[in-house]
């Protein structure tokens, strides 16, 4: 592989160290311990990237708080046309960053480049954003006064990111962040840091012909510790936490303790509803990306298919015909739909949800199975299944990270809807229908309980103009379009008396 911007800007031979220490220009290591980045294409070691130390990490604050004190100070405005300059370098260097999306983390091409695009889509959002950053004027009950709201920068926010969108997700933060005022400080996960440093690389010119000061855009690399710092640092605003439920509860608990915020991005155990009025033909393409896109490792996968009983047997029929022509393979070659899970860590998770659902009674409509043999030398490759389940079965209550998709029967849409809403996550949602009475119902408020719930189209692949989140343990935090921006700011509440008297509020009185 020869990456375009490995070999100019981010030059990274093979198994070469690069310092993962960054306050945007500026690169440094300050330890020898490493993090090893292996493809889970072919199991190659594709680079090592040294960790951050608690005094590197402390260096990266400190100048994030004084690069803070100047970019505040830049009209709203002026910082959308740098995120612009941004977008713009995306652009270029799309085709090589998405390549090494895929090569790093796995996911098939189009999906990587489509991860790109995301980068691309959310600066042309928050360019738009920062000229949008409004507050409301209200009618004071004083005569002679005047009240108002107004949003600013909150400081510095940490974005702390998942593996399986290695790139999107910070951007979705550090995009809006920016236009806002704040300064952001990245944790990208360990297990994909190649693409974070690229990212970082890649609006290095942005912030050098600019003359931003240090600090604007950090990097922090290492494993769950330095999240951890993040989390229970005081000097950082706001952390911007995505991953499982089990690190959210954490990070939200920790920043909780200190009075921060958070913004929290979990697990989801998504399930599409299939009616009688469903069309077919639009419903299964969809339940087929929704259940094997990213290997099933989207938080917004579809894992639980909650189909009317009078058509089980035809809606089994046809995904069985659809799983069979899934092409397993390298995600970078064309015509692949399915390309290797993270690791080998996460082909036990799958291997343990199948042991588990075959102790629990289910069987499978599509067979499950590890992959071995020439392509598939690195031993994270899977063939995605479908079991036939019940949803309070422990193994379908929790987010198993890989193509296990569970068939639910159901007679009749209120209790179609209760099985959707009866896990403990809240993230995306779906039903296939023709009927108007089925959608309103399951949009209304006593039908889906998630943060995003569609008709007839899947529960992965959202747009960047809405916002994106989940309830329950997916955490409550939203991020990217619609008024996410808020999340970033903190509102002040200014009244103001242009009167020669002062009369206050409620009509009480006090003389002097
Ligand atoms: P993970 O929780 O293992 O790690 C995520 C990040 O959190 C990593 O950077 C990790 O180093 C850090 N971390 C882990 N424990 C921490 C702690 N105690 N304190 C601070 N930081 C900590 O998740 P993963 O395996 O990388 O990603 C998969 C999970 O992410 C899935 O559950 C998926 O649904 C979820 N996810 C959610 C969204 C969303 O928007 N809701 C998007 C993508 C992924």
């Amino acid at each position: 592989f020869t990456f375009r911007f490995m070999n100019n800007i981010l030059p990274v031979p093979q198994h070469s160290t690069k310092p993962g220490t960054s306050t945007g220009q500026q690169f440094w290591h300050s330890t020898d311990k490493t993090i090893d980045s292996y493809s889970p294409v072919d199991g190659s070691l594709i680079a090592r990237v040294y960790t951050s130390t608690r005094a590197d990490y402390d260096r990266v604050i400190e100048t994030a708080q004084t690069a803070f004190q100047q970019w505040r100070n830049v009209p709203a405005p002026r910082r959308g046309e740098i995120v612009r300059q941004m977008g713009e370098q995306f652009r270029a260097y799309k085709n090589d960053l998405g390549r090494l999306v895929s090569f790093e983390m796995g996911k098939s091409l189009p999906e990587g480049l489509g991860e790109v695009q995301e980068i691309i889509d959310i600066c042309d959002f928050a360019v738009g954003q920062s000229r949008q950053l409004y507050g409301l004027s209200m009618h004071s009950e004083r005569p002679a006064h005047r009240m108002y709201e107004q949003w600013h920068p909150l400081g510095l926010v940490g974005i702390i990111s998942a593996f399986n969108f290695p790139v999107a997700v910070w951007s979705w933060n550090a995009m809006l962040a920016w236009v806002c005022g704040d300064v952001c400080i990245w944790k990208p996960s360990e297990k994909t840091p190649l693409t974070a440093l690229a990212c970082q690389q890649i609006i290095q010119d942005v912030l050098r012909n600019n003359d931003l000061p240090e600090g604007v855009s950090c990097l922090v690399t290492g494993g769950r510790e330095v999240g951890e710092w993040l989390a229970r640092d005081p000097r950082v605003a706001l952390v911007s936490a995505t991953g499982s439920t089990r690190m959210g509860r954490a990070v939200g608990m920790a920043v909780a303790e200190r009075m921060g915020r958070s913004l929290l991005e979990l697990g989801g155990n998504n399930a599409i509803i299939v009616s009688p009025h469903a069309d077919l033909d639009l419903a299964i393409p969809a339940i087929v990306f929704g259940a094997v896109g990213t290997a099933g490792q989207r938080c917004t996968t579809t894992r639980r298919l909650i189909v009317h009983e009078s058509i089980l047997a035809d809606v089994r029929r046809r995904l069985a015909s659809a799983y069979a022509q899934l092409h397993i393979g390298d995600p970078l070659e064309a015509g692949i739909h399915v390309g290797p899970l993270i690791d080998k860590d996460a082909v036990a998770g799958y291997q343990k949800a199948v042991d588990e659902i075959r102790a629990s009674g289910g069987t499978f409509v599509v067979e499950p199975g590890t992959l071995s043999g020439p392509g598939y030398e690195s031993g994270c490759y899977v063939k995605p299944c479908v079991a036939n389940a019940q949803n309070e079965w422990p193994v379908v209550q929790r987010e198993t990270f890989a193509p296990i998709l569970y068939l639910i029967p159901y007679k009749t849409l209120d209790e179609a809807i209760s099985l959707q809403n009866g896990v403990p996550q809240g993230l995306s949602s779906a039903i296939f229908t023709l009927n108007l009475r089925e959608a309103e119902q399951f949009l209304s408020a006593a039908g889906s309980d998630c943060g995003i719930a569609n008709v007839n189209i899947g529960t992965s692949g959202a747009e960047i103009g809405g916002a994106f989140g989940g309830e329950k343990e997916t955490g409550g935090g939203r991020e990217s379009g619609s008024d996410a921006w808020k999340a970033y700011m903190r509102r002040q509440t200014n009244t103001l008396n242009y009167g020669t008297t002062l009369p206050l509020a409620q009509g009480i009185t006090f003389e002097l």
